[in-house]
């Protein structure tokens, strides 16, 4: 789960690390009270949306003005006049895709005096277990394109859960950015905030990015990015109350209402599926065959035939997809039960798409026999080659 930006620093605030003094703003009209509390001579007035790249973005609306989604202002009244512009209008990122992200909250920031900007991010690294730090002079840009070219800009390192975060790892940090003196002991103060910050969260990623030396001598967060390991956030009600579902596609949203793994996806194919890596077999598949899938679904193992009709729902209520793909192989699921399901969930909403279904293993004579007899129009299939097959050739034969 990911949280705004100004979410992320009033919980970081909360561990001691230094962030601007800002006021998070829902309508225009709240902008001139909240730029007045501040004070100035400086404001930034920052687009509060789930993506990255807001300084460099562009709206699609004229009337947003074309100053990006995250814009300096230097008096009250240009404060208000951004928070108008930008407010309801889509912002468009790399981070975004072409569609855009509708701005609907402004954080209004004092304005920083910018010296330097680093990155520094904390991490779960899998192949140690632990979590890593990364560390970059080349700051306020793209990390990737860093790493890529000159990756030897980049420190990393990790912190063995046994001891925490210890001296050495704030020196490191501080030598990697090239701080010395009372920036150096801000710095060690700054990993061990981050460092508990993230672990008593359980947080999956904090990326600062740009982390700043302010020309009065202060090393600040300047943005903050959060991602919530979604495992641990039944422990985390504080963390959970953040959560923006207007940010969030509506049909993951439905689909995590029924448990279900799913990710949306560009492509025409929906599939549904069950085990995870049965579902990145059937995706790999739909791709030889020339098409792409319109979905990550697995129905997991002891699925019912209500949570069955769920997923096959999200899957239809999608305007993109094209065609679908069941290909279950029962193990612990049972055939019959997702018969039951599809035919229930046809029953309910249709099909204008061509269905290919494939299944194999538990009660599979069971499910045949319920989709046969429920008069669907279900092109059967032996196994996931001809199946991914028979789901490409009919879609592009309808298309
Ligand atoms: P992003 O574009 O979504 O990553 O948004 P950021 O919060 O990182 O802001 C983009 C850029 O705006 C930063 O890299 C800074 O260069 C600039 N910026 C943000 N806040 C301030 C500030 O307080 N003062 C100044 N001078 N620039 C800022
Ligand atoms: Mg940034």
């Amino acid at each position: 789960m990911n949280i705004h930006e100004y979410q992320a620093k009033a919980l970081l605030r909360e561990f001691g690390v230094p962030v601007s003094r800002g006021v998070p703003v829902l309508k225009a009209s709240e902008a001139e009270a909240a730029a007045t509390t501040l004070g100035g001579p400086v404001w930034v007035v920052k687009s509060q949306i789930h993506a990255g790249g807001r300084g460099k973005g562009k709206f699609k609306e004229a009337s947003a003005g074309d100053k990006g989604g995250v814009r300096l202002a230097r008096s009250v009244a240009e404060v208000s006049e951004y928070a108008s512009q930008m407010l309801g209008a889509t912002l468009v990122t790399v981070q975004t895709g072409p569609a855009g992200k509708r701005v609907n909250r402004l954080y209004i920031e004092e304005g920083s005096d910018i010296d330097k900007e680093f990155y520094l991010s904390a991490l779960v690294d899998r192949e140690t277990s632990r979590v890593a730090f990364v560390v970059s002079t080349e700051g306020g840009v793209n990390i990737e394109d860093v790493a890529h070219k000159t990756p030897e800009k980049i420190v990393t390192f990790s912190v063995d859960p046994a001891t925490g975060v210890m001296a050495h790892h704030g020196r490191t940090v501080a030598k990697a950015l090239g701080l010395t003196g009372d920036l150096a002991k801000q710095a060690d103060r700054l990993v061990t905030q981050i460092y508990t910050a993230f672990i008593a969260k359980d947080m999956a990623l904090l990326e600062i990015n740009p982390l700043v030396v302010t020309r009065q001598g202060e090393l600040r967060v300047l943005d903050a990015k959060v991602s919530f390991d979604s495992n641990a956030l039944f422990r985390h009600s504080d963390v959970l109350a953040l959560r923006d579902e207007t940010e969030e596609d509506p049909k993951e949203i439905e689909a995590s209402r029924f448990d279900l793994s799913y990710v949306a996806l560009d492509g025409q194919i929906g599939c549904m599926v069950n085990g995870a890596g049965l579902a990145m077999a059937t995706m790999d598949i739909i791709k030889l065959y020339g098409m792409a899938p319109a979905n990550f679904l697995d129905v997991g193992g002891g699925a019912t035939k209500d949570k069955v009709a769920a997923a096959f729902k999200i899957i239809t209520a999608d305007p993109n997809v094209k065609g679908i793909l069941v290909n279950i192989f029962g193990g612990i699921m049972k055939c019959d039960v997702i018969a039951d399901g599809v035919v229930a969930a046809v029953k309910q909403v249709g099909l204008n798409v061509p269905l290919v279904v494939r299944l194999e293993g538990t009660n599979v004579d069971a499910g045949k026999k319920i989709i046969r007899e429920s008069g669907l129009n279900v092109l059967p299939a032996d196994d996931l080659d001809d199946a991914a097959q028979k789901i490409v050739k009919a879609v592009k034969g309808v298309g």
